[in-house]
């Protein structure tokens, strides 16, 4: 290992980063730069990344095309080195990543980030391990006959992140895709692009030059250029629902594959018989309230059977007030700040909006767990308790530490209110009556179902959504074989006569 690990001043220290493209590290051709805020010290800047546009795009995709026939060419045993290279190469720089994204994402150092950081180096030695399970079949089509297909990688991925956990995003794609075979070019969020840079800087010392490109710059410029590039062969976008759609409509046009992670507004259910004290951390780990909320996957719907309504709702209240609010960098902080001026007022008007209203009540007021003297964007855990799911409060992705709370008294009224949403993401189910769980996980529209737990994906697992909440899957085996490789079949005639 070449790169060596670095503080986090000495990484800030650097001022203007990079992207990189064909192995080397760029400025925009325009030569303009995007200055990147420090969500937890409010108008301190971390740094400046490149404004890239579309004539950057195109550089990239110009080297990772170049790249394309030498990286795929390889037995699928000498890119599983790569990728355990680098794999190593994170768990040896995991705190660094972990301080960066801190700092660029306002995610808590002790319970996001450095889970987070240990993920990413996880994801890479996964694809690793399952690089040599790119394999095709043998059709028993009688002597005479050789009936085979192959899977092969589909070329240059074009693949664009969001800022709420991008290191944890880049793992789903960068190992997945090239470990298949492809050469890829990244476009990171522009709130927070600096871990991805220096990723890219880990990974670069491993890969030959133009395998993994990462760009940096507005959506509406350098994502939209990349996702309309003629060169890139697979679209894998994370990110809003509302961009995803604009996103697949562009790739759609040109037939180009699409993958789409997107937004979500994920119920949690809890049945009579789970009230207690392990349900209660499990509500509160679902909802990400130590990612301030912002996970497509947090279950943002908590409905609770009447009979157990107060005592449930008093156990999450009790749990929330504990958690610490404050400067992500440091240890005992739970929560750290939200993204940026406009995330953060976004998520105000709807809290504003739940306290004008007089048929709800505010079980928690997040305003009340910011200390005083803490300068930057942040707020607590905020609940609303009798909500109702046709409100805008129940139905829209908010991206912050809200959670609506819902009565319930029968179950098909709950599984049709947990349905009744665009969004189909994740679902978290607390009974422990497994029938009755195991019925009701196969009745409710997701694309990822958690029966009395409330954790992070499991490294492996199938990954992705139903419904507004995406297309595709990722983060998995199948998820590398469907959204990175595409089928050939090759019928040939054996024992022709010489
Ligand atoms: P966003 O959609 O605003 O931006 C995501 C990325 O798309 C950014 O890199 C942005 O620059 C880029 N982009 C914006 N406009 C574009 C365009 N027209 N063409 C191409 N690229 C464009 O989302 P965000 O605010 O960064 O992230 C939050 C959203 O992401 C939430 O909705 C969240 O639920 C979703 N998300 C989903 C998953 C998942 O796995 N399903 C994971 C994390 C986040």
């Amino acid at each position: 290992m070449t790169v060596a690990p670095l503080t986090l001043e000495a990484l800030l220290a650097r001022g203007d980063v990079g992207m990189h493209v064909g192995g080397r590290t760029v400025e925009a051709a325009s030569g303009e730069w995007i200055e990147v805020f420090s969500p937890s010290r409010t108008g301190t800047t971390l740094g400046r990344v490149p404004r890239g546009g579309a004539v950057d795009v195109d550089a990239a995709v110009t080297s990772a095309r170049a790249a394309l026939p030498s990286w795929r060419a390889l037995p699928a045993a000498a890119r599983q080195q790569a990728l355990l290279a680098i794999s190593a190469s994170i768990s040896a720089h995991a705190e660094e990543l972990a301080l960066l994204t801190a700092a660029d994402t306002g995610n808590a150092l002790r319970t996001q980030a450095r889970p987070e950081s240990q993920t990413l180096a996880n994801l890479f030695r996964y694809f690793a391990g399952v690089a040599t399970e790119v394999k095709g079949v043998v059709l028993p089509a009688g002597d005479g006959q050789l009936q085979y297909s192959i899977r092969q990688p589909l070329g240059v991925v074009g693949a664009i992140l969001p800022w709420n956990s991008p290191l944890m995003i880049a793992g789903m794609k960068i190992p997945a895709a090239i470990a298949a075979g492809n050469t890829i070019v990244v476009k990171a969020a522009e709130d927070a692009p600096l871990t991805v840079l220096r990723l890219a800087e880990l990974c670069a010392e491993h890969l030959p030059p133009g395998v993994v490109n990462v760009l940096t710059g507005y959506g509406t410029e350098c994502g939209a250029a990349l996702v309309a590039h003629p060169g890139v062969d697979k679209v894998s976008f994370t990110g809003s629902t509302a961009v995803g759609r604009t996103v697949g409509e562009t790739a759609g046009g040109r037939l180009a594959p699409v993958s789409l992670e997107l937004g979500g507004k994920s119920p949690s259910i809890v049945w009579p018989d789970a009230a207690g004290p392990d349900t209660v951390e499990g509500i509160v780990t679902a909802m990400r309230f130590t990612r301030q909320g912002q996970s497509c996957t947090a279950g943002s719907r908590l409905f609770l059977h009447e009979d157990i309504y107060d005592e449930v709702l008093d156990g999450v209240v009790g749990r929330l007030r504990q958690l610490v609010v404050g400067d992500p960098l440091a240890e005992a902080t739970d929560m750290g700040a939200l993204i940026n001026r406009k995330q953060f007022d976004r998520v105000c008007d709807y809290v504003a909006e739940g306290r004008a209203r007089s048929d709800i009540t505010v079980a928690l007021d997040g305003q009340e767990q910011v200390p005083g003297d803490l300068e930057g964007l942040y707020l607590g855990p905020t609940v609303f308790s009798r909500a109702d799911n046709t409100w805008r409060l129940a139905r829209e992705e908010i991206f912050g530490p809200v959670m609506v709370v819902i009565p319930w008294r029968e179950e098909a009224e709950v599984l049709a209110m947990a349905n009744d949403s665009h969004y189909g993401l994740a679902a978290y189910l607390w009974c422990h009556d497994l029938d009755r769980a195991l019925g009701a996980a196969a009745k409710v529209d997701s694309g990822w179902v958690q029966v009395n737990q409330g954790g992070g994906q499991l490294v492996g697992q199938s990954y992705g959504g139903m419904k507004g909440s995406g297309i595709g899957r990722e983060f998995s085996l199948e998820g590398m074989l469907e959204s990175f490789t595409q089928i050939k079949q090759v019928n040939v005639k054996i024992g022709v006569p010489a």
